[in-house]
């Protein structure tokens, strides 16, 4: 899609809003700006907006009960809420918690958080393609483990972990199993029934709602307890007055991306295949992380050696193209990202290594396009 004339190749970092969302957003800041937890009128009514928004994103995600999502400010403090406020609730049990070494930093950054805290956390390995295997996770479960935190769908290079069969050995071992399921929603169906998960983050802007509104899913009986603290609203489980609009626009997102998903990913896969067949074919020295065939659809990560992210990245800019790193950037110099090193990719292929990741609006002309100026910028055409 030209995205102010451009073309944005970077839908896993946001999408932009699509314009029933922010429609939607407009109309609940001038007409629902009540406070929901009040009693009159313009209260209830900013309330129903709540109610309806809550049934939309439950049925994107087949919540058979609406009062099992607690809205949140997005996929981080959902994160932090499923495993601060888990761990919390369930220390009495046990002190232990597993995870993976490729999760998001919302994630890693929490259990660190929680480490120093006292509870321990192993980090599972992952393999070449950037997937935990549920026997890992039979493995690391030992007396004193409370809870298992692995993403549904990598960020950086899209991998789908098998999170049926792990919600399985989490069952069977009665332990609590939450997945971050962020980049998950909204790109492929996501069910929590099937895959029986106590715990769920998603995220509006990754499916062209607002940015800042999210919410946690936890299946009904999960024991859970709040970070924040300060108000009765959601449950208890995440004090402060709602953001009303943001949220009437998360509601609005998920319905159309459950209307839309099966055309969409079906659209976008063929459309990363095409990009990467064509990629291939002009630069022969390019590799391919992750999975193209069990991954997300629209992802496609892919290393060009002689480059450095950035530079690739700032180029790519220069021509009017937007892709993402999956990489830290700091002080001007990319560290290789912490997903790639741990799928076993080289430091100096991992420093290279651009996420292309389309949506809405994506063309082939794009692709042309994108895969022309890349040729070129690797001296290959
Ligand atoms: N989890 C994953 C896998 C993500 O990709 C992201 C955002 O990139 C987040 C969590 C954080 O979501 P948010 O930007 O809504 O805080």
């Amino acid at each position: 899609m030209k995205e102010h004339g451009r073309i944005y190749l970077d839908h896993n970092a946001t999408t932009p809003p699509l314009p029933e969302v922010t429609t939607a957003v407009a109309r609940a800041m001038t007409e629902s700006w009540g406070n929901p937890s009040t009693l009159y009128a313009s209260g209830r009514q900013a309330r129903e907006v709540l109610n309806v928004a809550r049934t939309k994103v439950a049925a994107l995600i087949g919540a058979a009960d609406p009062s099992e999502l607690t809205f949140t400010s997005g996929g981080t403090e959902g994160d932090n809420l499923a495993l601060a406020g888990a761990c919390q609730a369930l220390a009495n049990r046990g002190d232990h918690v597993i995870t993976s070494i490729t999760e998001h930093k919302a994630v890693l950054e929490t259990c660190a958080a929680l480490e120093g805290r006292g509870f321990r956390v192993t980090y599972l390995p992952v393999d070449g393609t950037g997937r935990v295997h549920p026997d890992a996770v039979r493995r690391a479960i030992r007396p004193g483990t409370i809870l298992v935190s692995l993403m549904l769908a990598n960020n950086e290079v899209g991998t789908i972990n098998p999170v049926v069969e792990i919600s399985g050995v989490c069952r069977d071992a009665g332990v609590l199993f939450h997945t971050d399921a962020v980049q998950g929603v909204g790109k492929i169906p996501v069910d929590v029934g099937t895959l029986g998960a106590d715990l769920l983050t998603l995220s509006a802007h990754k499916f062209g709602g607002p940015r800042g509104a999210g919410a946690l899913w936890s299946r009904s009986g999960t024991r859970i307890l709040p970070v924040l603290r300060g108000g009765a609203q959601e449950h208890g489980l995440r004090p402060g007055t709602e953001n009303v609009p943001a949220i009437h626009g998360f509601g609005a997102a998920a319905e159309l991306a459950g209307r839309t998903l099966a055309e969409r990913t079906q659209r976008l896969r063929l459309l990363r295949d095409l990009l990467w067949e064509r990629i291939r074919r002009e630069i022969p020295q390019a590799h391919v992380h992750g999975d193209l065939v069990n991954g997300l659809p629209n992802v496609l990560n892919v290393s060009f050696p002689a480059w450095d992210a950035e530079e690739m990245v700032l180029a790519l800019d220069r021509e009017g193209i937007e892709a993402g790193t999956g990489s830290a950037c700091s002080t001007g110099k990319t560290e290789p990202s912490h997903v790639l090193l741990a799928m076993g990719v080289p430091p100096d292929e991992a420093a290279g290594a651009i996420r292309f990741s389309l949506g809405r609006g994506n063309t082939n002309e794009d692709i042309d396009t994108v895969v022309n100026v890349l040729a070129r910028l690797c001296g290959c055409s």
